[in-house]
């Protein structure tokens, strides 16, 4: 059983030749809605891979939450868990330009009213769970919630610090089991660079000693860095021919979610995650591109 708390939002990928100026009206070629947001992606790759995923997120009032709650249903995700708050649906206009340049705007709506209060109505999720999953596009509060009553019911705690906050208190983070930035979300955290792997492992190094127990650092096709107090590795990257790598580090973290709530030690959970990631780069889109369990084998044999 995997148990995500986060984040949903609609995409609203606008294919553009050009940014329209001050004033202006033009036509754009393409246009593609999306179910996205890192919480509900996360949940979508655990679910596919046949973990029992519950979700703890906040919709909004309109057709958007429609659509997001009938998106989690149809990929399996217990939806006990989601409320409908007052605001909008978190959103994100996403504009792409011809040369694949992108710009992004995340309207977080409803997500912000995910507060800690809301987390004390599902304490029977947080309760019966191998592991809780975390990122950041909730208030940071509910997060450090998240963290204490996990560790009150000695429930694993995953927190994905993406997106980077400077905010991020750290006397939260180091009482987190798993802790999985990428090189630039721990340069944002620690303050130390992150430009190769040697200082990479001395940042990762500096979160050990301040109490976390496993960290997993993200570095895109070289895999990812796992360090804890008496060992660690880098568990290379599955080689792909990369098309679309949105959604990927999300794919990795649900991924690794689902293999360690099967009982996986962390070296195998992540070594199958990179083979999980591997796959949603070769496909485009984001949740779209998240394989089965069944589709997943056709890929690694
Ligand atoms: P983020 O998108 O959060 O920055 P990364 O780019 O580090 O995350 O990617 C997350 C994971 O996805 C990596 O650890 C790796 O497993 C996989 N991945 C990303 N890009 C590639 C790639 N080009 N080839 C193979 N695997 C990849």
């Amino acid at each position: 059983d995997v148990l995500v708390i986060g984040s949903n939002m609609i995409d609203l990928i606008t294919y553009i030749n050009r940014m329209p100026i001050e004033g202006e009206t033009i036509e754009a070629p393409d246009f593609q809605m999306g179910f996205g947001g890192k919480g509900a992606n996360q949940a979508v790759a655990a679910s596919r891979l046949g973990s029992k995923v519950s979700f703890i997120s906040m919709v909004g009032n309109d057709t958007f939450g429609k659509q997001q709650l009938a998106n989690f249903k149809e990929n399996h995700i217990d939806t006990t868990g989601v409320s409908i708050g007052t605001k909008s649906s978190g959103a994100a206009p996403i504009f792409v330009e011809p040369t694949s340049d992108n710009r992004i705007l995340i309207i977080k709506g409803a997500n912000n009213e995910l507060t800690p209060e809301v987390l004390d109505r599902y304490i029977d999720l947080i309760k019966n769970t191998k592991i809780i999953v975390l990122q950041q596009e909730i208030p940071l509060e509910t997060n450090y919630h998240a963290i204490d009553l996990a560790n009150q019911f000695n429930i694993p705690v995953l927190l994905n610090p993406a997106p980077a906050n400077e905010d991020l208190d750290i006397n939260h983070v180091s009482k987190v089991d798993f802790f999985s930035p990428n090189e630039t979300e721990l340069a944002t955290l620690t303050g130390m660079p992150t430009n190769n792997l040697d200082e990479i492992k001395r940042a990762a190094k500096h979160m050990i000693d301040l109490g976390v127990k496993n960290m997993m650092v993200t570095l895109g096709s070289k895999g990812v860095l796992w360090v804890s107090k008496d060992s660690g590795e880098l568990v290379p990257a599955v080689k792909v021919k990369a098309v679309d790598t949105t959604g990927a580090g999300d794919s990795f973290i649900g991924s690794f979610a689902h293999y360690f709530a099967q009982g996986e030690d962390v070296p195998t959970a992540l070594k199958h995650a990179n083979q999980y990631a591997a796959v949603t780069v070769t496909r485009q889109g984001t949740q779209k591109s998240y394989p089965t369990a069944a589709e997943l084998v056709s890929h690694i044999n």
